[in-house]
This record gives C-alpha cells, structure tokens and sequence, in this order.
C-alpha cells in the first residue's frame, strides 16, 4: 500500500513511517520541517518537502507521490501557541488541511487517517469519569476548535465525495524523538531536565504541592500502529480515542523518570499555569477492544529512558 504521511518528520509521523515500512507499505513523506527533523525519515523514503498553506505545491506533491492512503499528522501542534496565534492555527490546521483533502479529492486517493487530539476537543473531565467517544466536544482553544472542525470537514468530504475517513483522538503521546525543546511534551522535558540534573517543575493543580495536574499519557508506539490498523481498514469505527485510560499526575510521572534515569534533580512545585487543563482523561474500551492492551507507562517510559540516555 502507498501511504503519505503528512507531519512524517516529526515525532509521531516519523513512528508512523517506520512501522508502515516494516509492515511492508510503501511510505514518503510531506513535510515542511517547521518542528520536523530530516534525521527523524528513514534513509530512502521521499519526502516532499512542501507547506500545506501551499495549495499547488501540496496538490502536486499527492499526484506525485499517488498515495492510496494519508495519514494526516502535519499540524500546528501547539495549544499556547494557537493562543498567541490563533491564525497561524487556522491557517495550518484548517486551511492547509483542506488543501490536503481538496488534492486528496483530484487524486482520488482513498482514506485519510487525521491525528486529532482528545485532550483538547474533550476539555476538563470531571473527577471519576473518563472521555469517551460520544462525550461532550468543549474545545477551550483556537487548536482544539480547528481539530473538531476539521474532524467535521472530514465528515463532509465522506459523504459529498466519498473520501473515506478515521479520526483517531490521541490523549498526552510521549516516547522516543519527542522534542523536550517544544511547547509540549512533558515527559521529554522531564528526561531532558533529569539528564542534566536541572530541576523538574511541578505546576499545581488547584493548591500548592499537590502532585499536579492529571493526563492520560499514551506511548507513541501504540499510536502508530493505531494509525497502521486504521489504514488497513481494520478499525472498525471512524471515531476512535488513541489513549491508556490510565491517570497520572505530573508528580507521579516525574518521580518514574527520576527513578529510571537515577538522577537527583530536584522536584520544585510551582503555582497551577493558567489554561492548563485539571484533569484529562481518555475512555480506552474502543481502543483495547480494536488494538489489544495499551503498553503500561512503566514499559513506555522505559523504552523512552533508554532513548534519551543514549542521546
Ligand atoms: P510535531 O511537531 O513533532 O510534528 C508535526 C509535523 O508537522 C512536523 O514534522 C512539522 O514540521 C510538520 N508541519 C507543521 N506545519 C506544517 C505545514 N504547514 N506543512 C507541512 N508540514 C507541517 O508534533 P507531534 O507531536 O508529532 O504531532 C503530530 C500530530 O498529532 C499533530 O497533528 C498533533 O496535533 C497531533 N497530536 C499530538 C499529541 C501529542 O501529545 N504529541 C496529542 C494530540 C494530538
């Protein structure tokens, strides 16, 4: 299968390519390196080196590379961002991503799989309750309200054009070439930190020392092959979240990688930032029913402490 992975230089398409390459797929790569690393594709795929903003240049990049599916992971990532900015955030996430499916569209490609996020579409989930697919949509940002559009545009393009689709939610995704340097991405922060023996910053959730807010963190592996399976056409459902189900607080994860990395930084807690979410969490029965069990945070973390160690 010829598969184009848009965003395929950064962290997550760069998992996405290599495991359609050891699945035997045919992969390349569309890609504006913004935030993505040449380093992060696998020596012979192609890459297009193209804008999304670009309408032509995105329409030829798909007739060259004449995919029979996109996996669509190419986005302005960032929630702070899209509030300092909440153009730029139409611009890529909305406008450049219906220049993506209107050359989907004239190319007749088949299947677009879209990297949507759960954390930012479901907004502040109650204490004892979990997001799952049929939940309310309360995004809080310019990202989260560009993502659900688009998942809707999706829609259209599906029964207007017949452009088939999966939308998969991700909840909090770590592992392996995640840029500490980013706006997010605290577990790669929190190695970096470790590393160096720099302190690890805990902002509260609600009052001073208390471990911090709640997220869902989802090893980037477990992602990919989401992606892989949505592909093939076996997930059954065009709604799927992409998560562990499990809760962690920023204390508790940061204690799990001080412990596997053996460093002595210190924790400093800090006041709650403001916007942050308190507590999001994904309902995972869609997922362990389509993919099998999630890897537990342990196992991931573990595989993400040998990466950084070795950086
Ligand atoms: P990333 O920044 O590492 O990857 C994004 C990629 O898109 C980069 O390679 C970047 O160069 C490319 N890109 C950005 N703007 C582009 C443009 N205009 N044209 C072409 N390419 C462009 O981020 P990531 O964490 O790998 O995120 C991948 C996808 O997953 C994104 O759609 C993001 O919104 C979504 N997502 C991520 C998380 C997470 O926890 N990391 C959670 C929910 C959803």
């Amino acid at each position: 299968m010829r598969v184009l992975v848009t965003g395929g230089a950064g962290f997550i398409g760069s998992h996405v390519v290599a495991q359609a390459l050891s699945g035997g797929h045919e992969p390349s790569v569309l890609d504006n390196f913004s935030t993505g690393k040449r380093e992060n594709v696998p020596p012979g795929v192609r890459v297009f080196e193209c804008d999304l903003r670009d309408r032509e240049a995105t329409a030829r990049a798909i007739r060259e590379a004449r995919p029979d599916v996109v996996s669509h992971q190419a986005a302005q990532a960032s929630v702070p961002v899209s509030m300092k900015d909440p153009r730029l955030d139409a611009e890529v996430n909305l406008l450049g991503g219906l220049n993506l499916l209107e050359a989907c569209r004239a190319s007749q490609v088949k299947h677009v799989v879209f990297a949507s996020t759960g954390g930012a579409i479901y907004g502040e989930v109650p204490e004892g309750e979990r997001a799952d697919e049929s939940s309310p949509c309360r995004p809080q940002s310019p990202y989260g309200i560009h993502k659900l559009a688009f998942e809707q545009l999706l829609g259209v393009y599906a029964s207007a054009y017949g452009l088939k689709s999966s939308v998969l939610r991700y909840a909090n995704v770590y592992g392996p070439r995640q840029d500490p340097h980013g706006e997010a991405g605290v577990v790669a922060i929190f190695f970096n930190q470790a590393r160096a023996g720099r302190p690890l910053q805990i902002f509260s959730r609600r009052a001073s020392k208390d471990g911090g807010c709640v997220r869902d963190y989802t090893f980037v592996a477990d992602v990919a092959r989401a992606n892989l399976l949505a592909m093939t056409g076996a997930v059954p459902h065009p709604l799927l979240n992409v998560a562990s189900g499990q809760p962690t607080t920023t204390l508790e994860l940061a204690q799990q990688i001080l412990a596997l990395t053996g460093s002595t930084s210190p924790l400093v807690h800090a006041a709650p930032r403001l916007g942050d979410i308190e507590r999001s969490l994904l309902a995972s029965q869609r997922f362990e029913q389509t993919l099998g069990t999630p890897t537990p945070l342990a196992v991931g973390l573990a595989e993400t402490a040998r990466y950084y160690l070795e950086q």
